[in-house]
């Protein structure tokens, strides 16, 4: 399996997968992506997930069909497998070559394509958990694409070993790799009824045992502030100029809480787009918090703020505007608490310290939550995602592949 999963993971990074900002012409951002997306389809089918196909916006999705009796089938749910195949555009992703450092002794670690490229033990804490494993990286050059390509490598190796080993029992799976994921586009055109699964896990996160099961709580908030623009030279007593009202705005939002004074669990407002005029402006703020009364009062607080401005400035009219754009996937989780149970228990059996994590962030799996479709995040074993740093150990990939075998079982044994 080791050399098997390996070549994959090899064969993956090396295909320049990138996806772009800001694309709104053309789904997905970059065509590239669909290179890797067109090759997984090809290897799909050679495991025998005969349906294996890519819809026409790069999705592909393929069924490994149960092996168990059809009364047992039934009783057992249908699982989703979920990875992206995109990387991210902060870091080039082209001619990406991979190198094994074999045994390692500890330290840090040089990459020969860039002398200020170091990854260090100083930096990661997590290498102290890596003596003697084998670990990849990139040559400093480029990112590497763990994110999320061991997600895609891991759940193809379980595929190759469900294929290999028959006597291993599972359910029906769906396997699913999603282009755009890092621009935010990744659930986009996800079809959630025709992926027909109970429940899914992504594939697509950092150290190995931590399964993310709390995201944020998210909105999207527009101030739009119209002034009345008039000739300068003539303007007292008449023109209502719309920059000053945004400035203000923004002052009364800069004394709560923000991305740059929070840290854990606790949430903030963040203006991160302001353009305009004198005409017109407008204010684009992000709401985040782990609770959904924090994020309701974050939403009053800005209607508070737009209130207070209005008065100050009252021949101007500012309209305030908040979107939902997520909810923290906990709240779905409880309804179902078994997805979670489940994974840490597979990754106890696979030899793995289980713990869970907070996200301060949104997942894809958040999306798909409220989209109907429950599903949490599991770890990969890579680490430094979107950096020249980018490492990942071939130990800790085959201890995901390990724990993925044994996930399958679990919900076997526990639902027959
Ligand atoms: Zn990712």
């Amino acid at each position: 399996m080791n050399k098997e999963m390996l070549e994959r993971f090899f064969r993956y990074v090396k295909i320049d997968t990138q996806s772009k900002e800001d694309v709104t012409d053309r789904y997905p951002s970059t065509a590239k992506q669909l290179d890797l997306s067109k090759m997984l389809v090809a290897e799909l089918r050679e495991l025998d997930l005969k349906d294996a196909a890519m819809d026409e916006f790069g999705l592909v999705m393929a069924t490994l069909p149960s092996n168990l009796t059809p009364a047992e089938t039934a009783k057992v749910p249908v699982i989703g497998l979920i990875a992206h195949v995109d990387t991210s555009p902060e870091v080039s992703g082209a001619d990406v070559k991979p190198i094994i450092h074999k045994n390692y002794k500890g330290g840090d670690i040089n990459l020969p394509g860039d002398p200020n490229v170091i990854i260090r033990q100083s930096e990661n804490p997590n290498f102290s958990g890596q003596i003697g494993n084998d670990i990849i990286t990139s040559d400093g050059t480029t990112l590497l694409g763990a994110d999320n390509k061991a997600g895609v490598a891991e759940i193809m190796s379980l595929l190759a070993n469900l294929q290999k080993n028959p006597e291993i029992k599972h359910g029906t799976l769906r396997i699913a790799f999603t282009p755009d994921e890092e621009v935010g586009g990744g659930t986009e055109h996800f079809d959630v009824k025709k992926y027909a699964a109970d429940f899914a896990y992504t594939v697509d996160g950092e150290t190995l045992g931590e399964i993310e099961i709390e995201t944020f709580n998210a909105s999207a908030g527009t101030f739009t502030i119209h002034g009345i623009n008039v000739h300068p030279g003539y303007a007292k007593g008449k023109m209502v100029n719309a920059i000053p009202i945004a400035a203000e705005i923004v002052r009364l939002m800069h004394q709560e809480p923000n991305p740059a004074t929070t840290e854990k669990r606790e949430g903030y407002l963040h203006p991160y787009v302001i353009e305009g005029g004198v005409e017109k402006a407008t204010i684009r703020v992000l709401l985040r918090d782990f609770d959904i009364d924090g994020i309701r009062t974050k939403a009053a607080r800005l209607n508070e703020i737009r209130n207070q401005v209005a008065a100050q400035f009252p021949r101007a009219r500012i309209e305030l505007d908040v979107k939902e754009s997520y909810k923290n996937i906990h709240v779905k989780l409880a309804e179902y608490p078994k997805v979670i149970e489940y994974a840490l228990e597979a990754t106890q059996r696979a030899g793995i310290q289980p713990g869970t994590q907070i996200i301060r962030g949104g997942t894809d799996g958040a999306k798909l939550c409220f989209m109907g479709l429950l599903t949490p995040n599991i770890f990969t074993g890579g680490h430094n995602f979107h950096s020249k740093q980018e490492w990942i150990s071939v130990q800790d990939m085959e201890k995901t592949v390990a724990m993925l075998v044994n996930l399958v079982q679990v919900w076997v044994e526990k639902s027959l």
